[in-house]
C-alpha cells in the first residue's frame, strides 16, 4: 500500500517550521473534524491522515527518521500511526484543547468522569553492537499498574459496589450559588468520580489498581542506533474508566564494542601489521560483524592508512544496503628482537645507509 507524503498531506514545504506545521494541521483538523462532518467517510480519512502526518512531523525524532528513510523507516522503528479516533483524541487532547477549547470528542470537556487514556511507559533497553546490526528479539519485563484482579478495578471490596455519591448525585460536580453567580466545582466528597466506596477492596486499598510484572517480546530491527525508540502499542498503563491504554516506548542504547566502533552505518576498526607486511604487502585475516574476511594489504602502506571492506558495515534501517568496514592499519614497531631479527635489521640499516637515505628503518633505529 502506498502512503502519501506527510508534508504534502499538510501542504507545507519540507523545511517548514514547527509553528507552520501546527498551523497547517489546525486548519485541516478544523475542516475535517468528525463533529463537523458526521458520517462523512472521506472527511474521516482526511482527518486521520492529517493527524498521522502531524503526529510524525511535530516530533523532531520521528520527523528526522521520516526525512531520512520515509514511511519504511518509521515502520521499522515501531511507529504504527493511530488505531482510530479515540486514539487521536486521547493523544492530541492537549492540542485540541488549545485549538478548539475542548478535548476534541463531541465537544465534551474532559473531566474526571470521562474515559482517560493510560500513561505511556518508558523502558530502556541495552543491546550489543552485533544485535544492533543484525536485529534481535529481546524479552523484557515491564512493571505496570493494572486493574486490580480482586475488585475488577472498582476499588470496592468484593461483593460490594461503589455507591452513587450523595452530595453530587453522581454528577461529580456541584453548583454553588454565590450572589448572582453560580459556580460549578468538582464535588469535594467524591473528588469528581461521582461514586464513593464505602468498603474499600483490601487488595488494592480502594485504588482499583495493582502492580503487575508483564513479560513482553521486543523485536529490534536491524540497523538501529542509540537514541531510537520502539513503540509497543497499548502496552502502557491501562486507561481510566475504560479509556484506551497508553503505549510502551522502548528506548535503545547500543553498547560499545571492544573491537568495532560505529560511525553512522560504517564500522571502524584498527588492525596491527608488522614492518615487513607493510613494506612487502600481505594478505591478512580481519574480523568483521559477518565473520573473518581476507584483506589485501598493498605494498608500501603507511601506518594509519585506511582500507575499506565494502558492505561489511551496519545495514540501513530501511532495509536497503549496508555500510562499509573501514580498517585502519597500524604498523607495529617490534620492541623485542631475536638475535637473528636484530642481525637482519642491522643489515637492512647498513644497506639504507649506503643506498637509500629516506629509508624508514634507519630513522627508527637512530
Ligand atoms: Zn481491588
Ligand atoms: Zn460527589
Amino acid at each position: 500500500m502506498t502512503k502519501r507524503d506527510y508534508y504534502e498531506i499538510l501542504g507545507v514545504p519540507r523545511n517548514a517550521s514547527a509553528d507552520d506545521i501546527k498551523k497547517a494541521y489546525r486548519k485541516l483538523a478544523l475542516q475535517y473534524h468528525p463533529d463537523r462532518n458526521p458520517g462523512d467517510k472521506e472527511c474521516e480519512e482526511k482527518f486521520k491522515e492529517a493527524s498521522e502526518a502531524y503526529e510524525v512531523l511535530r516530533d523532531p525524532e520521528k520527523r528526522s527518521l521520516y526525512d531520512r528513510f520515509g514511511h519504511d523507516g518509521l515502520r521499522n522503528s515501531g511507529f504504527s500511526g493511530f488505531t482510530g479516533f479515540e486514539d487521536i483524541f486521547s493523544s492530541f487532547s492537549d492540542i485540541f484543547e488549545e485549538f478548539f477549547g475542548f478535548g476534541g470528542f463531541g465537544g465534551r470537556r474532559r473531566d474526571r468522569t470521562s474515559p482517560r487514556r493510560g500513561s505511556d511507559l518508558r523502558y530502556d533497553l541495552s543491546i550489543s553492537l552485533r544485535d544492533a546490526a543484525f536485529g534481535v528479539e529481546k524479552t523484557i519485563e515491564v512493571e505496570k499498574t493494572v486493574q486490580c484482579s480482586s475488585c475488577a478495578g472498582t476499588g470496592a471490596a468484593p461483593g460490594t459496589h461503589p455507591e452513587t455519591c450523595g452530595m453530587c448525585r453522581g454528577a461529580g460536580r456541584v453548583v454553588q450559588q454565590q450572589g448572582f453567580f453560580s459556580i460549578t466545582t468538582t464535588c469535594p466528597r467524591c473528588r469528581g468520580a461521582g461514586t464513593v466506596i464505602a468498603k474499600p477492596c483490601k487488595q488494592c486499598r480502594g485504588s482499583g489498581r495493582e502492580l503487575q510484572t508483564k513479560t513482553l517480546k521486543v523485536k529490534v530491527p536491524a540497523g538501529v542506533e542509540t537514541g531510537m525508540k520502539l513503540r509497543l502499542s497499548k502496552e502502557g498503563e491501562p486507561g481510566e474508566r475504560n479509556g484506551p491504554p497508553g503505549d510502551l516506548y522502548v528506548f535503545l542504547h547500543v553498547e560499545d564494542d571492544p573491537f568495532f566502533q560505529r560511525h553512522n552505518n560504517d564500522i571502524v576498526c584498527q588492525v596491527p601489521i608488522s614492518f615487513s607486511q607493510a613494506a612487502l604487502g600481505a594478505e591478512i585475516r580481519v574480523p568483521t560483524l559477518y565473520g573473518e574476511e581476507t584483506l589485501k594489504i598493498p605494498r608500501g602502506i603507511q601506518s594509519g592508512d585506511v582500507l575499506r571492506i565494502p558492505g561489511a558495515g551496519i545495514p540501513y534501517i530501511n532495509g536497503r544496503g549496508k555500510g562499509d568496514q573501514l580498517v585502519q592499519v597500524i604498523v607495529k614497531t617490534p620492541t623485542k628482537l631475536t638475535r637473528q631479527q636484530e642481525e637482519l635489521f642491522r643489515q637492512l640499516a647498513a644497506l639504507e645507509e649506503s643506498a637509500d637515505k629516506k629509508g624508514f628503518i634507519k630513522n627508527l633505529l637512530h
